[in-house]
């Protein structure tokens, strides 16, 4: 590894409506504190080297204009769902840009519903000619995998029976959309520094954390720092923070720290 040290920006946080979310009267929906506007989850690791996208959301060309992202080395997806997918399109301008196809990972279970999803790219006898991105797919099982100079280990998680795949690179994990952590995932997050991990909103959901089950996860990890992603638009940033364990927050959109590599 060349780089000790990489960048993480929080491109987006919120769940899958984003928030606002469309015609939503809720107080955190109509709050003017850009802390409760939140775009849909994805985030970005970079080195003076290598930039590394986690998830093409659909708000990915805002996120990419906002954050001046000129390059992007790698995707990892994280599953299939349309708020961490739909942005894919997208790519097409960073393969233009670097004049290079985008080698993108993921589980087997996403990389099919990929094909699926977007013939258009993937299908082996499609016929469309046009300006579309060009990208690989590779399949990543349990172990130890490279992508954009950066070591990922893949972390199991369980989004209501959908396995997605959280990460570890350094003392930094990312851990979206889960409903539970497996223990033998919970071993490989062991001594992490910084954890982003799901937590949607207070009520019990089938497919996400709640603020106290991430909470409990948090404080079984200890990490120095946890941030809440995939929130909805019933936490209050400022509201929601008053009332953390110290070490924890919301994230929010364009939250940006180092981790040791
Ligand atoms: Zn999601
Ligand atoms: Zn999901």
């Amino acid at each position: 590894m060349i780089n000790k040290i990489a960048k993480v920006i929080v491109l987006g946080c919120g769940t899958s409506t984003g928030v606002p979310a469309i015609g939503c009267d809720d107080p955190v929906c109509l709050s003017d504190n850009p802390r409760n506007k939140r775009l849909r989850p994805s985030i970005v690791i970079q080195t003076d080297v290598s930039t590394l996208l986690v998830d093409t959301s659909p708000d990915l060309r805002q996120q990419a204009l906002e954050h001046n992202l000129k390059k992007i080395d790698a995707v990892i997806y994280t599953h299939f769902h349309a708020d961490h997918t739909f942005g894919i399109d997208d790519l097409r301008v960073f393969n233009m840009i670097m004049k290079k196809t985008i080698p993108c990972y993921a589980y087997d279970n996403t990389l099919k519903v990929l094909r699926q999803n977007f013939e258009y790219i993937f299908g082996e006898n499609n016929q469309h000619k046009g300006f579309k991105p060009r990208l690989t797919l590779n399949q990543i099982n349990d172990e130890l995998f490279e992508a954009a100079n950066f070591s990922i280990i893949p972390i199991e998680l369980d989004h209501a029976g959908t396995k997605v795949m959280g990460i570890r690179i350094g003392d930094f994990v990312y851990a979206t959309d889960c409903s539970s952590i497996p223990q033998s995932s919970l071993e490989k997050m062991k001594g992490v520094k910084t954890l982003i991990i799901d937590a949607l909103r207070h009520r019990p959901h089938p497919s996400h954390l709640t603020v106290d089950q991430a909470v409990e996860i948090s404080e079984f990890l200890s990490p120095e720092k946890t941030y809440f992603t995939h929130t909805n638009y019933e936490l209050e940033y400022e509201e929601t923070n008053r009332n953390l364990p110290n070490n924890i927050k919301m994230a929010y959109d364009g939250l940006c720290f180092e981790i040791n590599l």
